[in-house]
């Protein structure tokens, strides 16, 4: 029975909370989901509490950000890393500098769209919260400059656009390792996303399993067919396991939950099955 491996809550950049993206997962019909908000695992208490509640099996994740040869990759990260001291560092770390970065975005974004006030993202992000340019996107829809978190993202907040900012992240290779350490299945989120794309050659994608990587996300809305089978290949020659996952952000994105999954024997062997909640 299948499982969605990659969700986002109101822990970072996802519209629903913790609790609700359990219920939507439930509601599909799925065995069990893992929670990944961006660089926190402040969301998984709520979730576990209402995976309990509602019989679904909760895998335990972060999707953690991290920098590659000057591009961000994302690396999901199973298992309860957000609870080792070492990974827990590193992530505050991102956090702090995505809070930093947050103001510097605004303040550029705000030559284009005077009407938008800091205060008014600062208030989408309470402590505890990744901060993220989805809520630089819902203070645009709110001030009424753009329609919805997609128009935002089309110029004002788009990477190769005039108001970018990057923020600081750990390298990729030394995070698989950490996350290794640290008891967690490391996978590779959307590789064939455009920022990741470029940088996982052959080669970094070899080192990256001789760190322990254990997987790749395939089946994944950003890849098309072509893409997919690529992957697939890649995955078949190293070794490695394949993922299918939503990335839901509840009314954030299009994505729904469940539009992508990943079998029950291929989560088994992510990791020991005491390392869920169910
Ligand atoms: P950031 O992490 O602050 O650089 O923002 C990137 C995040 O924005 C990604 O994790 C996505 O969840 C979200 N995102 C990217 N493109 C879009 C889009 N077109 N519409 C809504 N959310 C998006
Ligand atoms: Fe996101
Ligand atoms: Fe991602
Ligand atoms: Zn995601």
């Amino acid at each position: 029975m299948p499982y969605d491996l990659h969700t986002h809550s109101t822990a970072s950049d996802g519209t629903t909370s913790p609790a609700a993206v359990v219920a939507a997962a439930a509601r599909a019909g799925l065995t069990g989901l893992a929670l990944t908000d961006h660089d926190t695992g402040a969301g998984l208490a709520e979730a576990v509490a209402e995976a309990r509640r509602l019989g679904v099996v909760l895998v335990p994740g972060v999707e953690v950000s991290t920098s590659h040869q000057g591009r961000s990759v994302h690396l999901l990260a199973y298992g309860d890393v957000a609870g080792d001291p070492h990974l827990a560092a590193v992530l505050a770390g991102t956090v702090a500098s995505r809070r930093d970065r947050l103001r510097r975005i605004v303040d550029g974004v705000r030559r284009a769209v005077p009407d938008l006030r800091y205060e008014d993202v600062l208030a989408r992000v309470p402590d505890g919260v990744t901060p993220g340019r989805p809520h630089v996107a819902d203070a645009l829809v709110a001030a009424g400059a753009v329609a919805s978190r997609d128009e935002a993202f089309e110029e004002l907040l788009a990477e190769d656009g005039p108001y970018y900012v990057a923020y600081r992240a750990p390298d990729l290779e030394q995070t698989v390792r950490d996350v290794v350490a640290a008891g967690g299945a490391p996978v590779v989120a959307h590789p064939g996303s455009r920022s990741a794309a470029d940088v996982l050659d052959r080669t970094t994608l070899e080192a990256l399993v001789a760190a322990g990587l254990v997987g790749l996300e395939v089946d994944h809305r950003d890849h098309d067919a072509a893409a997919r089978a690529r992957l697939r290949a890649a995955a078949g020659e190293l070794g490695l396991l394949t993922t299918g996952a939503s990335d839901y952000h509840g009314a954030g994105k299009q994505n729904r939950i469940g539009e992508n999954t990943t079998p029950d024997e291929v989560v088994a062997r992510l990791l020991p099955r005491a390392a869920y909640a169910s």
